[in-house]
This record gives C-alpha cells, structure tokens and sequence, in this order.
C-alpha cells in the first residue's frame, strides 16, 4: 500500500503522516513509497495511539453543559461546521443550544480535542490531594417498622454507656453520640428511621456505614422493615438485624428470619450472610453482642478517612438557639474540624466559635467520625448538607454567593429525574443501563404478580429492577427513595398520598398510577422501546430550490430560490437538503418578495429565504412543514 493511500485510510495529510512516521522512526521516502499489509496495520495502529494521545494532551477547559456557539469558539471552528458534525450524527440543534458534555466531547475529539470540565472556583478551593489515611470509628443509623424499639435500643445503648465509663452528668442531645469500647468507638445516629437516613441521602450525604435493622420478635416483618431494607440495600450500606423484644413471652425469632430470608436477607446462622442477633432493649440482653458485631462488621470494611486533610462533615441536626444563633449538629467525614476554623455549610457560612461533644464538653478538635456541636455559623442549614472547611473569610464569602445565585436558577427550573418519555434516549445514549422501579399495589398477590410481570420485561441494552415494592399508597419515602436512586414510582390499583404527591412535583419525580394491569406492563414495555416518546407528525407544506447564495450585512446569507411545489411561509420549519440528504433543520427565519418582507411565496414564484444556516449552498432544496407532537396519552 501506498503511504498516500494510507494517509488517506487515517484521514491525515501524506506530508503528516511521513512526519508521524519519522517521529516513530520509521522513516519513508515519500508519499508515494509503498509498505506491505502488515506494516500497514502496525502504522495505523501507531498513528491511532499517537492520534489519541494527541488529543490526550491538547486540552480546553470548558464549563458544561456547552452552546453549540461556544464549543466552536473553543474549537476555533465555525458553527456551521459543528452544526454540520451534529447533523451527521443525527441531531439537530440550533447554534444556542446546550450540549451535554458527551456530546461535546465527542465533537471536540474530531478535531483532536480534548475537552476538561472547568473546575468552579468552589472546586479548586475544595480541591486536596489525599493523604493521611487512618481508620475511623462506624456510623450507625437504626431503621425499622414503627414501634419496633428504635428508640428504646438507643436509649438503653446511651444510658449504659454513662454507667460503664463513670462519666455521670447528663448527655447532650446533639444528633448523634458515640460509645467507646475497649474494642473500638461506634457513633450512633440519633435519628433513626429510614426517612432520615434517605432525606440525608438526598442533600448528598452518605452518612451511615452500617444499618441496624430492629424488628419486633413478636411481630416479626412488617411494611416498614421492608421499606427500610430496600432504602438501606438501594444505598449500599450492609444491614445487621437486631431481634428485638426477644424478652417477651411471645418472641418468636425464627418466624423473623423467615420472613426476612423473603425479604432477601438470609441469617448467617442459615447460611446467608446477614448477621442476625437476638436482643431486648428491656432487659439489656444481647446488646453488648450487638455492639461487637458492629465492630467486627466495621473491621471488615476497613473504614478510613484523611485525617491531615481540611475537614469535611455532614450536618445531623440544625436548630435556632435565642441566645446563641444556630446550632449545627456534624458529624466529621475527613479531617479535623477545629475551633477557628472557617466553613461553608450549605447555603451558611461562619467561623467556628465553640464546639461541643455529645456530654456537653466544649472541645477545640473533633476527628473523623466524631459528633460535635457548632457554633458560629451565620444560618440553620439542613441535615445531609455538607460543611466544608475553607482557606479563609474570603473563600468561605464566595461559594457561598455563588451557590446562592445556583439555588436562583433552580427555583427557576427544578433538576428533572428520569421520565418514562425520554427513557428511550438515555438507553440509546448509553447514558441509562437500568430502569429501576418503586412499585406499589393495593394487595399482597396482585403486587407479586405485576412484579414477576415487570420482571420479565428487559431489553438487550436496559435490565429492569425493582428497587423496592410494597403495598399501599404511594408515600413520601418511596417518592425519596425513587429521588436518591433516580427510579420512577409506579403503582397499581393505589393512590398517591398528598405529601407523596407535593414532594414528587417539587423533585420531578415521576410518578404513574394504573388501574389496569395490562397498561402499566405495555407502558414499561413501550417506554424501553422507545415508543413511548412524543412523536412528531409532518405534513409536507412546500419546496424551494435554491438558485443563488448572497450574503447581507444585516440579514446574514440569504438563499435566492424558486418555488417549486406548495408554498413557503415565514415562522414554520423547514429542513435543507443536498442530494436528498438533509444538512440543516430549522425555521423559515425570513421571507422576501424583492425588497419587500412577505408573509407566504406561491409555486412559481421567486424569493429571498433565510434559514439562520450559514453553509447553505446553490442546488440545495428547502422543504418546509407544519408540525404537530402527537404524545401518546398514558393514564
Ligand atoms: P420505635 O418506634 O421503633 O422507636 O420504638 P420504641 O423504642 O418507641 O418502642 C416502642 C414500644 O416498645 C415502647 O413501649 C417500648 O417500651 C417497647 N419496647 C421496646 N423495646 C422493647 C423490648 O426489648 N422489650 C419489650 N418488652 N418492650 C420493648
Ligand atoms: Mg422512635
């Protein structure tokens, strides 16, 4: 093969590929020197690499999502050009338009770009290299079905701490407290319960490492273990079942572990892997097992955290103070949080005045994991948010105004989740490999039944999984649940409770209820195929051929056509077409009978047509159309 030839394969210049081939010692004469098949593919395959790392290393910060306009300044290319690459893959924009950064990215990587998302002031602030990695005591957090003894095992896990360790006086509620052991310390979340846990979640706090599922030796599973097994499992965190209230006469463990080997936690002691522990906050009996399960589930997960880095935390609890201002309940992540020591915290900034331990003890330094209680802070900031330890009063001033001006925006326009209409375009993006569902129905079997249904409905490219089901009404912990796991809620033969409905439309969270059984799996169904998305229907209007390209100071390039069929009008779509392949889709931006704007041209007469398309060309043809969405009505 001849090395023009395979200049030509790579689609670079002879002169440049001869270059390249110099660089990788491997010099030819000219372009017209020839190479045998298998040198063929080894200089291909060098050229590609170097062709990458090229690109690798020719980086443009940018901020995305991007304007088809700015990507090309970036580029140094006309818009045109990039519009033109859109349309090559098959999607149409207007120069003004956002481009997520994968597509972005794909068109800078053609003209061997590599494009880097800008890091925002608040980032670069943010920014720290790892470092001092030490183990760190676990996070705890106690869900269950209400009544089950949350509370009470808390209580009683507190209090015989005060009596072991001798330390008298009264703890302090601050959200969370932590129990040391000879074998090791363990903070406990002072809010239990499911819904915290996930309404943390949502603010982008993972706060627990371990959930301790409570549940009532004589009442064994009910809806709300489930719910919280699914909230625990749907954020990763490994569970340990507490057996509570075995003290009662009508205890009955083993019927729990049936149950929950349902559910999918399978007890130890039969052979699953979830550890499963009799106890009573009652009598006190099993809870210091409890304790050293917990350790020994910790020492399996090798907890660590940078402690040489500045300190992040998770806020537990906020409240207004009349005398002291806010107080801020966090719990340290990384690092170590000291007296002095300035932070951002949500939407609140402040210098740390005071802190307090989970005793009431003032502390100047708190370390990975600990509870402390702040002061100093300028505002109530929510539980889940993160506070951030920052360089300065100056930083600290800055983020702050900017996440402001970001929490503008989005009231403007809420973050929208995932919707059954556009499901189809994520999977073919490659931007969606699962479509997880809540599913709640009116009874036991009909839930069973539409979720094996369900089950059976995946596509090559997408899998279904149910991220949790039960029966009743759609609540406020499945519409927080579908909104930390980017799930849709979906329920049969059930209603939407209020406050399901208010917090679901304020997090554009979709939520669909049926009532017939066949609709809600044709729906799924169709969603994955895409048919579900809005369809457009066109109905050919008329077409111009263009005779004559000009350009116009004021008006940018006009096409000086014909009308050949139909007629054309101001303000309606259009698409242009060379050889019968379109190159540009838009609007009739303006009309022109001579010198005069008109509103329609008529078959067989001449006009001035823009487009808005800079690389329109003599020969093209520009058909126009009405268009009317056709979106499919879904009960
Ligand atoms: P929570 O709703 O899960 O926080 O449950 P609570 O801790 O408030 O407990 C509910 C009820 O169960 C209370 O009346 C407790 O006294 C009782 N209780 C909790 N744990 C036990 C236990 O181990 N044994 C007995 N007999 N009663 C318990
Ligand atoms: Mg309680």
């Amino acid at each position: 093969m001849r090395i023009h030839e395979l200049a030509k394969k790579l689609g670079i210049d002879s002169k440049e590929l001869i270059e390249k081939l110099k660089g990788l010692n491997f010099p030819v004469k000219n372009h017209m020197s020839s190479v045998d098949a298998e040198t063929a593919e080894v200089i291909k395959h060098e050229v590609e690499e170097l062709k990458k790392k090229e690109v690798e290393e020719n980086v443009i910060e940018v901020d995305f999502p991007i304007t088809v306009k700015d990507l090309a300044v970036k580029l140094n290319m006309k818009p045109s050009f990039v519009l033109g690459d859109l349309i090559r893959e098959g999607k149409f924009f207007t120069i003004n338009k956002n481009l997520d950064e994968k597509t972005a990215r794909g068109i800078a990587y053609k003209y061997k770009v590599n494009l880097k998302k800008k890091l925002t002031k608040e980032e670069e602030v943010l920014r720290h290299q790892p470092g001092d990695l030490k183990g760190r005591p676990p996070i705890v957090t106690f869900m269950g079905h209400i009544d089950h003894g949350k509370t009470s095992l808390l209580d009683y896990i507190r209090k015989s701490k005060i009596a072991d360790k001798e330390m008298g006086g009264i703890t302090q509620h601050i959200g969370a407290y932590q129990v040391g052991k000879d074998k090791g310390s363990i903070t406990f979340l002072d809010t239990p319960g499911h819904e915290t846990f996930t309404a943390m979640r949502a603010r982008g706090a993972n706060a627990t490492d371990i959930v301790i599922l409570v549940v009532a030796a004589d009442e064994g599973s009910k809806p709300q273990t489930v719910e919280a097994i699914d909230h625990a499992k749907a954020a990763g965190v490994p569970i340990i079942v507490a057996i509570n209230k075995i003290d009662k006469p009508n205890a009955n463990p083993d019927m729990v572990k049936q149950q929950l080997s349902k559910d999918g936690l399978v007890s130890e002691d039969w052979g699953g892997k979830t550890p499963c522990l009799g106890v009573s906050a009652k009598t006190g009996q099993g809870v210091v097992e409890l304790l050293d399960l917990i350790l020994l589930q910790a020492e399996m997960m090798e907890l660590r955290a940078d402690y040489g880095r500045p300190a992040q935390a998770v806020v537990v609890e906020a409240r207004l103070s009349k005398g002291r201002g806010p107080q801020v309940s966090v719990l340290v992540k990384e690092g170590k949080l000291e007296t002095s020591n300035w932070c951002v915290c949500g939407l609140y900034w402040g210098r740390i005045k005071a802190m307090h331990d989970d005793r009431g003890n003032l502390v100047r330094q708190a370390l990975p994991s600990y509870p402390v209680e702040i002061l100093g802070l300028n505002g109530v900031a929510f539980p889940g948010e993160n506070l951030f330890v920052v360089p300065d009063e100056k930083s600290a001033r800055e983020i702050v105004k900017r996440r402001q001006e970001e929490e503008e925006k989005k009231k403007v326009s809420p973050s929208a989740h995932l919707k059954l209409e556009d499901l189809y375009k994520k999977i073919k993006e490659g931007d969606l490999k699962q479509l997880k569902i809540i599913l709640k129905a009116d009874v036991g079997g009909t839930l069973e039944a539409v979720g094996d249904a369900l089950g059976k409905i995946s596509t090559q490219e997408v899998g279904l999984v149910l991220t949790h089901k039960g029966v009743g009404a759609v609540n406020h912990s499945d519409v927080l649940l579908a909104e930390v796991s980017d799930a849709i809620v979906v329920g049969f033969k059930v209603s939407i409770d209020p406050q399901a409905r208010v917090l679901a439309k304020q997090k554009g969270i979709e939520v669909r209820v049926y009532q017939i059984v066949y609709e809600l799996i044709d729906d799924v169904k169709a969603a994955l195929e895409g048919l579900l998305a809005p369809e457009v229907k066109r109905t050919f209007l008329g077409r111009a051929k263009i005779k004559t390209v000009f350009k116009l100071s004021k008006m940018g390039i006009i096409a000086g056509c014909v009308v050949e069929k139909g007629k054309i009008s101001r303000g309606i779509s259009c698409r242009a077409l060379r050889e019968n392949k379109v190159v540009f889709e838009g609007k009739i931006q303006s009309l022109k009978r001579f010198k005069d704007d008109a509103r329609e041209v008529l078959e067989g007469f001449e006009c001035g047509i823009s487009i808005g398309y800079e690389g329109i060309k003599e020969g093209d043809v520009i058909e126009v159309f009405s268009e009317e969405i056709i979106t499919r009505r879904l009960k």
